[in-house]
């Protein structure tokens, strides 16, 4: 008989924890892994703020300034000469977790995800988004992290915009999933159902927290959902072998922003956020619901509130679908000229 299978790749371990410090050697041993070296890779600033948690041995440290492509080749290349017994530790945000990741896949050793902020599902996904020198942003599959350890003492004094940029990014699956079926009956692409019903429990899981009357973002108990939730998405993706599940016409709108304006660009889970509300309008869909969470919860809701003009953002709509033409949205279902995008938005300007 034919066994058919196939593979993903699960971090060995997850710990979310709340405690003064950050015991990975002890970890490592619960767990039977045993790394000589451990090579912490961080931004300078947040090593500083928070190394005080970091109560490990830790061989080499690598900062990373700029985190464009060169930079991070530079760091590898350093790497290198390193035992292959070696154990990456990305310590920071979004952007160290992906140069991490990168490291990662550049030179084969296993890395772990110590997150100092839940700001998009990047934590755990097989995807790492670097900068290249003229700024623009690069999307390489990468292998996942062996392990994740999110500290909630940690993430909770990150700045609230990485908060309401993280419920941002798991309020797109539900954009992301009705993109995917709008595929499956337009161009008969296949949909993975393991992957999709993990993408669409996270975004739930999250959505129903939100509907409480009152809603504390800073709150430990809530963070330690948002974390479980961005790391279901993570696994939906690893589900899928692409970022499908989590990333649909609201993605596209996002990329196309930091495309056109790299230097305004916002927290990624925030201009997702606002891509939702464009991609839901697109559809013909009511977004009084969705404006009445953003407001309570601090998202924008507006052109203005966003931070950008409304020439930019009917621009940036416009050449959303050429950021990934092989994935088919909603956009696709329009010729989208300047004077279409601003009747389709208008309850937005
Ligand atoms: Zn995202």
């Amino acid at each position: 008989m034919k066994t058919i299978s196939r593979r993903i790749s699960l971090p060995v371990l997850l710990e979310i924890i709340d405690e003064e410090k950050i015991n990975l050697d002890e970890i490592l041993s619960y767990y039977n892994l045993g790394y000589s070296n451990k090579i912490l890779i961080s931004s300078k600033e947040l090593y500083q703020k928070y190394k005080k948690y970091l109560n490990f041995r830790i061989e080499e440290k690598f900062f990373i300034n700029i985190f464009t492509l060169d930079e991070i080749e530079i760091v590898i290349k350093n790497i290198k000469k390193l035992s292959n017994d070696s154990l990456l530790i990305g310590f920071g945000g979004g952007r160290v977790i992906d140069a991490t990741k990168y490291i990662g896949l550049k030179t084969g050793l296993k890395f772990f995800s110590l997150p100092t902020a839940l700001s998009h599902d990047g934590i755990y996904s097989p995807v790492a988004v670097l900068s290249q020198d003229n700024g623009m942003k690069i999307r390489i599959g990468t292998p996942s992290p062996l392990g994740i350890v999110v500290n909630l003492d940690i993430v909770q004094q990150a700045p609230i915009e990485t908060i309401r940029s993280g419920i941002g990014d798991l309020l797109s699956n539900l954009s992301a999933l009705k993109d995917w079926k709008l595929a499956e009956k337009d161009e008969g692409e296949q949909i993975d159902n393991f992957a999709y019903i993990l993408s669409y429990l996270a975004y739930n899981s999250i959505l129903n927290l939100l509907d409480k009357s009152s809603i504390n973002l800073k709150d430990k108990e809530f963070l330690e959902n948002l974390a479980y939730s961005l790391i279901i998405s993570g696994l939906s993706m690893e589900i899928a072998g692409s970022s499908r599940p989590c990333s649909g016409a609201e993605h596209l709108f996002s990329h196309a922003i930091d495309y056109l304006y790299p230097k305004k660009s916002i927290f990624h889970g925030i201009q997702v956020a606002f891509g939702i509300l464009v991609a839901e309008l697109f559809r013909g869909e009511e977004i009084e619901r969705m404006i009445e969470i953003y407001k309570k919860i601090g998202l924008p809701t507006s052109v203005k509130e966003l931070g950008f003009e409304k020439k930019e953002i009917i621009q940036a709509i416009k050449i959303a679908p050429k950021m990934n033409k092989e994935r088919y949205t909603i956009f696709n279902k329009f010729k989208l000229s300047k004077l279409l995008i601003e009747k389709m938005i208008s309850p937005l300007l």
